[in-house]
Formats: structure tokens, C-alpha cells, sequence
């Protein structure tokens, strides 16, 4: 157990599925309070009772992260309901597939607004609380889809996701002054509920491809998270981590 996780409070965005259900899990089993933020109340009731089954500590918050005053709700109520906020994974994101012939602005404005200008919202609403605490941690959940490959279809997905390594360099220079470091992790291929749609064969294929032969799980990327938000990684700001089994490796 990484002890300097246990007790820490943390919101996950995107927390209620997926990659941000994984890291929730994750989290809450080193023994974090995690806040689970979503729009969609279902799913975060869900995980917020399967941890709590699992003994863990968590709670959740419904806004849409790229919302300001929603956002800086999301702060407050963590800060008011476990004592603080110690660590942010910002993981929520959306990747609608849309070619650029048919793509329109508000496509794009919404690809960008999700997963980009959040990245902004989340952490600064969370700066008051890592100055006051002294400390702080911050994830970002990008992708090697726009920093390191392409996909037709994900133009503005590619160019959000790229963005987001273009963030965290400026913001680990100026959190840095709060003692908050700010890293992402880029997952290849993992393996969530939303890919079981398109087949045993198609996912079998896509395994195939991967140097480690098999998609990534969510717990692959939640435990590159984990490392970024521990002490353990105090030194590491501005950095980005692939998580892909080998994906983006030359033949
Ligand atoms: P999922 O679709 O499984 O989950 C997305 C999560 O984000 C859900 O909890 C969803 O809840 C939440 N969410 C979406 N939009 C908003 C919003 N506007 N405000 C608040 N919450 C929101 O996605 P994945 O787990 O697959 O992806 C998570 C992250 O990982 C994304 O940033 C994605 O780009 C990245 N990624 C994923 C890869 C993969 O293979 N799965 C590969 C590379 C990167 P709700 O809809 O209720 O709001």
C-alpha cells in the first residue's frame, strides 16, 4: 500500500465509468475519500456503492466539468464533505467520431470544452485548497491519440488530448508555488464497457496488434495515476507517462 494515498481526499472526474470508475476503485482500495464526479447520477450511485461495499470512503458530485460555476461547486462540496482536497484526477473526456467534412464548430467546441477547457476548470478550482493544504497532486487522463498518433475521425478529440500535455507544462510551473506537481498519463487501448459493443473478433484483432497482446485495463492506467498522486512521485511535474502495452512501438 502507498500510505501517502490513505486518508487523502480526491476527486475523480469521469469517475463513474470506465477508465475514472478504475481509478476510483483504485484509489478508494489505498484508502482515499474519493469524490466521484459525473453528469449522469446512475452510474455514479453505482460506484459510489460498490466502493462502499468494498469498504472504501466515497461520495459524488453531478455537474458537467466544463461548466465554471459547476465546477467550483465540485471543489467546494469535496473540500466541505472530506476535509479538503489532496489530489485531482482529471479524467473525464468524451470522443465522439465525426470526419472533418462533416464535423461542425459546435463539434468541435464541444470536444474541446469536455476534455480541454475542464482540464483548466477542475485544476483551478482546486488551487485555493492545494495553497491552503500546502500541497497537492494533479492527474490528467490524455491519450497517444493527438500527442503521439492520429484517428480519422477524432481531429478535435486528437487536438483536445494534445492540448492537455500542452496544459500541464505551463501549469506544473505555476503550481509549483503551491507545492502541486501536475502530470498525465496517455492510455493506448483499454479495455471499458463501452468497447464490448464491437465484438469478441474486433477486440481480439485489436489485442493482437499490441505488443503485450491484450487491450490495457483500467487498473493499467489507474496505477500510473496512483504513482503521479503519491509522495513517492514528489519530484516528477510536467511529465506524461504512456500506458499503451507497446501500442505506439515501430514495428
Ligand atoms: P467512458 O465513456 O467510459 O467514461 C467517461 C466518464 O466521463 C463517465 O463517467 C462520464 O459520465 C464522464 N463525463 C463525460 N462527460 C462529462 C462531463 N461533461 N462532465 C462530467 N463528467 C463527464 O470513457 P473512458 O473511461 O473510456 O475515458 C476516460 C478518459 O480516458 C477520457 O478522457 C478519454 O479521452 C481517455 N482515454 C480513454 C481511452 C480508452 O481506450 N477508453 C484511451 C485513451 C484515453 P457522464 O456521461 O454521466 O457524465
Amino acid at each position: 500500500m502507498l500510505t501517502s494515498i490513505s486518508g487523502k481526499s480526491v476527486i475523480v472526474t469521469g469517475g463513474s465509468k470506465g477508465i475514472g470508475k478504475g481509478i476510483a476503485s483504485v484509489f478508494a482500495k489505498q484508502g482515499a475519500k474519493v469524490m466521484v464526479v459525473a453528469r449522469t447520477e446512475k452510474d455514479a450511485v453505482v460506484t459510489v456503492e460498490e466502493i462502499k461495499a468494498a469498504g472504501g470512503t466515497a461520495d459524488m458530485f453531478l455537474c458537467d466539468v466544463a461548466d465554471w460555476d459547476q465546477v467550483m461547486g465540485m471543489a467546494e462540496y469535496t473540500a466541505k464533505t472530506f476535509g479538503g482536497i489532496d489530489i485531482l484526477c482529471a479524467n473525464a473526456g468524451i470522443f465522439p467520431q465525426v470526419k472533418m467534412i462533416e464535423m461542425g464548430a459546435d463539434d468541435w467546441d464541444q470536444v474541446m470544452s469536455t476534455n480541454l477547457k475542464s482540464s483548466f476548470l477542475c485544476v483551478k478550482a482546486c488551487i485555493p485548497y492545494f495553497e491552503k493544504a500546502g500541497k497537492g497532486r494533479v492527474v490528467i487522463t490524455s491519450s497517444i491519440t493527438g500527442p503521439v498518433t492520429g484517428y480519422p475521425g477524432w481531429a478535435h478529440y486528437g487536438a483536445s488530448k494534445a492540448g492537455q500535455l500542452g496544459f500541464i507544462r505551463t501549469a506544473a510551473m505555476e503550481l509549483s508555488r503551491y507545492n502541486t506537481t501536475i502530470n498525465a498519463v496517455m492510455p493506448g487501448n483499454i479495455m471499458t464497457e463501452g468497447l464490448a459493443d464491437l465484438g469478441q473478433d474486433y477486440l481480439d484483432s485489436m489485442a493482437n496488434s499490441i505488443p503485450l497482446k491484450r487491450l490495457g485495463s483500467v487498473e493499467d492506467i489507474a496505477n500510473a495515476a496512483l504513482f503521479f498522486a503519491s509522495d513517492e512521485a514528489a519530484y516528477i511535474t510536467g511529465q506524461s507517462i504512456i500506458v499503451d502495452g507497446g501500442q505506439i512501438l515501430p514495428e
